[in-house]
C-alpha cells in the first residue's frame, strides 16, 4: 500500500528544529538587513515654515522659492505651517509650477504641551477645533487630526514652555504621540538634543523642520523620504508610512 503521510522526523527532531531555527534566523536578518537598507531617499522637504501670512512671519512665499534655488539649498520643497490657523486661501500652485518646488500647506496649533504641527487638514478639522486657541488639549487634537485623516505632530519638543517635553513631567506623557520634530532650525543644539533624546526613549520617529520666519532661514532643517510627494495626501501617506529620517543642515 502507498504510503500517504510524511515521513516520520522525529529521530531527526534535533536535527529539524536547528533547521526552522536557522530559517527563522535569515528571515530575521533579511528583515534587519532590507530596514537598514528599505529606503532610497528621494526627495527632501522643509515641514516648518512661516510666510507673511503668520502674524511673526516676513517671508513672502515667493521670496522663499528664489532663495532656495538661488542658494541650490538641497531641498525639494516646504511646507508652510502658519500660527493658529489654515490658510485655505493662498495658491501657491503657480510658485511651484515656475520654480520646480512642493509647496504644501499644514498648520501649527498650540496646546497645553506646546506647539504642534498638523498636517493633512481638512474643512471639517477645521471645525472639529478652534485652530486660532492657544491653549488646545494636545489629546484632543490628536484625537481630532486622527478621525480626520491628519497626522499631529509637536514640534520643538525640547524647547522650554512651548516645547512637549517641558510640561511632560508636569503633566505626564501624552496618549497618541507617534512623531515629534526633533530637528528644529529656529532651536538651539542642546534643545533638539532633549527632543532626540527623548524621542529615542519614549519610541517616536523624527521629523525635521527650520520653522523658518525669515526667508534665508528656509532649509535648515528638514526631513527624507522615500516616497515621490507632490501633494498633502502624499505627505500624510508618507508620514504615516514611517518611512522618512530627519536632517539636520544647520551646521
Ligand atoms: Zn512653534
Ligand atoms: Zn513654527
Amino acid at each position: 500500500m502507498k504510503r500517504c503521510c510524511p515521513p516520520n522526523l522525529s529521530g531527526n527532531k534535533g536535527l529539524f528544529a536547528a533547521f526552522i531555527k536557522l530559517a527563522h534566523l535569515l528571515i530575521l536578518w533579511q528583515l534587519v538587513d532590507s530596514r537598514n537598507h528599505r529606503s532610497e531617499y528621494t526627495l527632501i522637504l522643509d515641514l516648518h515654515t512661516h510666510s507673511i501670512k503668520s502674524d511673526d512671519g516676513r517671508a513672502k512665499v515667493g521670496n522663499y522659492c528664489q532663495w532656495i534655488r538661488s542658494k541650490a539649498l538641497p531641498i525639494d520643497g516646504f511646507v508652510l505651517t502658519e500660527h493658529r490657523q489654515f490658510d485655505s486661501e493662498s495658491d501657491y500652485s503657480a510658485l511651484a509650477e515656475k520654480f520646480g518646488l512642493v509647496i504644501l500647506k499644514a498648520s501649527e496649533v498650540e496646546t497645553e504641551y506646546g506647539h504642534v504641527l498638523v498636517y493633512g487638514v481638512t474643512e471639517a478639522l477645521t471645525r472639529a477645533f478652534d485652530f486660532s486657541s492657544i491653549n488646545l488639549p494636545l489629546e484632543m487634537v490628536l484625537e481630532a487630526s486622527e478621525k480626520h485623516g491628519a497626522v499631529a505632530v509637536p514640534c520643538h519638543p525640547g524647547r522650554p514652555r512651548v516645547g512637549m517635553f517641558a510640561h511632560t513631567d508636569e503633566l505626564g506623557v501624552p496618549e497618541g504621540v507617534r512623531i515629534v520634530e526633533i530637528y528644529n532650525g529656529g532651536s538651539r543644539d542642546d534643545e533638539d538634543q532633549i527632543s532626540i533624546e527623548n524621542a529615542r526613549k519614549l519610541g517616536y520617529l523624527g521629523i525635521g523642520g527650520s520653522d523658518s520666519h525669515i526667508v534665508s532661514h528656509v532649509g535648515r532643517c528638514a526631513t527624507k523620504f522615500a516616497a515621490d510627494i507632490s501633494t498633502m495626501d502624499d505627505l500624510v501617506e508618507a508620514l504615516k508610512g514611517e518611512d522618512f529620517e530627519a536632517v539636520n543642515f544647520k551646521h
